[in-house]
């Protein structure tokens, strides 16, 4: 036999042998490390703070001269907000738009501008990840509806058995605010109001009135402070900071069904055409 036949035939069985080959690249991408569902309503959920998957090649965050630094994972927000999702679609017949973070916060803040976020440029691909998916949300829903509202979806545990508001005191809902009222940011349609008919002790309470201010540290952050509807997206965005009794494994499922309840009224009042 001549030899380059003996190494043909040497060659397949080894090429078939585990191991042998190159191993192929396992590491998740960008897109791998966060969720994303296009949608067809205008409503958007986002979730950057329930992740709890490392980045690839870059180290936990320091926080060195950073104000206000956290890694804390906001517990089940993930699954509250997906689950959501699911709800509003049952409720309503189409899909909201979703992004959620599947990268630990211990890596990558989302809801921190860049230079605050991460601190290893190759972290910057998984940011830019859930930026940008967020931000084609946005300006489809204004092209499409022009105008709609986005749920920016945190956990808190400051106050347990509390839903806290985030407009930067109506800032980030300034076009529902104008079009509606501001009955439409607490009134008994809003999301808030629908919450708090359904048993949930929102802050502000509903009844307090434009004058009541949101908790301090929960009155907004990067996200809805970029994507509300004071900037040129024209989208509504609320913080919702969900204690941390909402939003155990035990409970996060009833809180996504009864906030998907409250958005599907607050959109039939409000977001359809
Ligand atoms: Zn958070």
């Amino acid at each position: 036999m001549p030899l380059y036949r003996l190494a043909f035939l040497l060659a397949v069985p080894l090429a078939l042998l585990p191991g042998v080959r190159a191993r192929p690249d396992i590491s998740p991408k960008p897109e791998d490390l966060v969720y994303t569902q296009k949608g067809t309503l205008p409503v958007i959920v986002s979730a950057p703070h329930g992740g709890g998957k490392a980045v690839p090649g870059v180290a936990e965050r320091r926080g060195v001269g950073i104000k206000l630094f956290t890694t804390a994972r906001d517990g089940n927000t993930a699954e509250l907000a997906r689950t959501f999702a699911a709800e509003l679609e049952k409720e309503l017949g189409g899909k909201p738009w979703v992004v959620v973070a599947r990268f630990d916060r211990k890596y990558i803040d989302a809801n921190r501008p860049p230079d605050g976020a991460y601190e290893a440029e190759a972290a910057k691909p998984y940011y830019d990840a859930y930026h940008d998916p967020l931000t084609a949300a946005c300006k489809a829903v204004r092209e499409a509806y022009g105008g709609g509202l986005l749920l920016d979806v945190h956990g808190q545990g400051a106050l347990p058995d509390v839903i806290c508001r985030g407009t930067r005191n109506g800032t980030t809902v300034k076009l529902l605010k104008d079009r509606h009222g501001w009955r439409a940011v607490t009134g008994k349609n809003s999301v808030m109001g629908r919450l708090e008919r359904a048993g949930y002790k929102v802050m502000p309470a509903c009844d307090a009135g434009e004058d009541a201010r949101e908790e301090v540290r929960f009155a907004g952050g990067h996200i809805v402070n970029t994507y509300g509807s004071h900037t040129g997206y024209a989208i509504d965005a609320i913080q919702v900071e969900v204690g941390t009794k909402y939003r155990d494994r035990d409970t996060y499922a009833k809180t996504a069904r009864d906030l998907a309840a409250a958005v599907a009224a607050f959109h039939d009042e409000y977001l359809k055409k």
